[in-house]
């Protein structure tokens, strides 16, 4: 019979890579947020007793979090302790107080259940939500309601600031409260059940270069305290007790990945030209200010795209015309001379405000949201819109509007910008008069209209990650149908080159900002087809560089024309399979993906 113990041997499981590097280490156990709640129907004589309890363990749960906030000491761990801040405000909240103390003494019921009840009044109205960020604030009442949990059944919190050693965290999820109070000289990476790409865990763990994976569902099923793991925070891959072999092998991809990232990052530097002297510019996506450095190493000439959702998170009202100023003119003098290019709010449904819900939508992916939520919510709009022009005079920014389905939606926006401006001239505010405006081509419609469009705008950025979803109907989230998300698909080469073609017709700039631009074969191919800026994450930089400077301009020209002879993305991929294997042979393996190395 197999034991349990057999079970674990050598198991592979995968989640989503959410911050890359390999690492192996014990499993450190985090008990988190699966506290069985004790369900009680109260006596009326007992009501105001169990008010009173429900209190004093909001505060207790506010003394907790106070005292975690100033014993952190490293500096990098401060930045991100704003967050704890965010907790706190949740503890103060009067929605969640009241509403439970209204339950405990209508309905009866223990603090838990009431509490519970709270909960799940206002996990509806966060359910519907589409857009990953802004559900990561419902982990963030969850966060603060597993605490008053505790306090009130009495749990202790594992002290995390006791761990020895050099471990892997593993937890079903991780607050940033735990996060932030962990000694990070003995966390070797993060391994959780929920969560994804935009997760709490996930930024914060790139941002502080720890390798992690997240959203593996069975993690703490499978994983005991203990166990041997590997993770892989690039390919989301996590190996469970490994046999000597795949150790091996995995000291060995460790040593390869470290040796080709060190010998790429000597790209970095370099100008980003094809031997034939075709000079190109890559630029960096990011999203929070403290990427600029690492965008600048990595050698980005600038930042394609800074996507500004992160600044209406972690906090219960909206950001003012000032929190965006200051951040924006940050940007702009940091990577000045430089270009930093800002995409207006890119929110994915209107319902992550409760203010602002207007029920749910069933299909949000199409609902109303990106520049459509901007144009509904002026006020919401012309607030970052003031906040980016009072910037402007500090460096050189340009705005880019998200999802723009046409020319009526483009003139609306440019409308309200002018308005902005005027309000800003007649108040004697200095703004760049001639800032660039720009639209993302990232619906179909957009496309098509590409050639009216581009007399509208001073510039076109290509977002892959939707016009592949809108253009093939395949949603960019669901693990279903995500064998049919095929960037080779030849509509999408067919899409994208009407789209150049219509910005070199109207002498516009046309610039790459999705996933697409991060991939050296791809690029290799919108180069091809006369793409000239391209945006991606920083670490693919140089990578891309490398490559870039590998190839004649000449010999790609002719290789994207071929490809354009294909009526399949796999008849593409087989053709390309074959030019790689003869033209790059020894990087095949690094460079390429899985599927082109064989
Ligand atoms: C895109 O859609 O390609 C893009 C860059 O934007 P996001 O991934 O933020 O939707
Ligand atoms: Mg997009």
């Amino acid at each position: 019979m197999k034991t349990f113990a057999q079970e674990q041997v050598n198991k592979f499981i995968r989640g989503i890579g959410a911050s890359s590097g390999i690492v192996s280490g014990r499993a450190y156990m985090l008990e988190r947020y699966k506290v069985r709640l004790p369900q009680k129907r109260i006596n009326p004589w007992q009501v105001e007793e169990e008010v009173q309890r429900f209190l004093r363990a909001i505060e207790e749960s506010k003394r907790q979090l106070r005292e975690i906030k100033e014993r952190i000491l490293s500096p990098e761990v401060r930045e991100h302790a704003f967050i704890l801040d965010v907790h706190l405000m949740i503890l103060e909240d009067q929605m969640l107080i009241q509403n439970t103390i209204d339950h405990i003494r209508k309905r009866k019921v223990n603090s838990e259940w009431a509490l519970d009840l709270t909960l799940e009044r206002l996990d509806s109205a966060f359910k519907t939500i589409e857009d990953e960020y802004l559900r990561e604030r419902r982990s963030d009442l969850h966060y603060v309601a597993a605490r008053i949990f505790r306090n009130l059944m009495g749990k202790k919190h594992d002290d995390i600031t006791k761990i020895r050693g050099k471990v892997i965290i593993v937890a079903h999820d991780l607050s940033p409260a735990d996060t932030l109070q962990m000694n990070l000289n003995h966390v070797a990476g993060f391994v959780t059940d929920i969560g994804g790409r935009v997760s709490h865990t996930a930024i914060l763990s790139r941002s502080l270069g720890i390798p992690a994976v997240v959203g593996l569902e069975v993690a703490t099923s499978l994983i005991h305290g203990g166990d041997l793991l590997i993770i892989d925070g690039e390919s989301g891959d996590v190996v469970i007790n490994p046999t000597e072999e795949v150790y091996r092998s995995f000291v060995e991809r460790k040593k390869r990945i470290r040796f080709l990232e060190r010998e790429s990052l000597k790209y970095a530097p370099l100008p980003a030209e094809t031997r034939d002297g075709v000079r190109v510019c890559l630029q960096a996506n990011i999203e929070m200010l403290e990427e600029v450095q690492g965008a600048k190493s990595h050698g980005a000439e600038g930042i394609g795209l800074f996507r500004t959702e992160v600044l209406y998170l972690n906090r219960k009202d909206l950001p003012t015309e000032e929190d965006h100023y200051q951040i924006y003119r940050k940007l702009a003098e940091s990577i000045y001379p430089a270009t930093a290019t800002i995409r207006t709010l890119d929110i994915g449904g209107d319902k992550f405000l409760p203010d602002y819900s207007k029920g749910n939508e069933a299909n949000p992916a199409m609902g109303l949201r990106a520049i459509r939520f901007s144009i509904k919510e002026t006020e919401i709009f012309k607030t970052q819109l003031r906040g980016i022009l009072r910037a402007s005079p500090y460096g050189k920014i340009r705005i880019l509007f998200p999802m723009i389905s046409g020319i009526e939606e483009i003139r609306k926006a440019k409308m309200i910008l002018e308005e902005v401006k005027r309000g800003l001239a007649k108040a004697k505010i200095p703004f760049d008069r001639e800032i660039p405006v720009g639209a993302m081509i990232e619906i179909p419609s957009a496309s098509v209209t590409s050639d009216l469009l581009a007399r509208e705008v001073d510039f076109f950025s290509i977002g892959t990650n939707d016009l592949i979803q809108y253009a093939l109907a395949v949603d960019r989230i669901n693990e279903h149908v995500s064998y049919l998300y095929e960037p080779l698909h030849p509509a999408i080469l067919r899409i994208i080159r009407m789209v150049v073609q219509s910005a070199r017709q109207a002498g516009i700039p046309i610039a790459i900002c999705g996933e697409m631009a991060a991939d050296p074969l791809h690029v290799l191919i919108l180069l091809g087809m006369g793409l000239e800026e391209f945006s991606m994450n920083p670490v693919s930089i140089p990578k891309v560089k490398k490559i870039l400077r590998m190839v004649r301009y000449e010999e790609i020209k002719d290789l994207v024309e071929k490809l354009f002879e294909f009526p399949t993305a796999m008849e593409i991929k087989r053709y390309l399979r074959g030019w790689v294997k003869e033209r790059f042979p020894d990087e095949l393996k690094t460079f390429f993906p899985e599927e082109l190395r064989t």
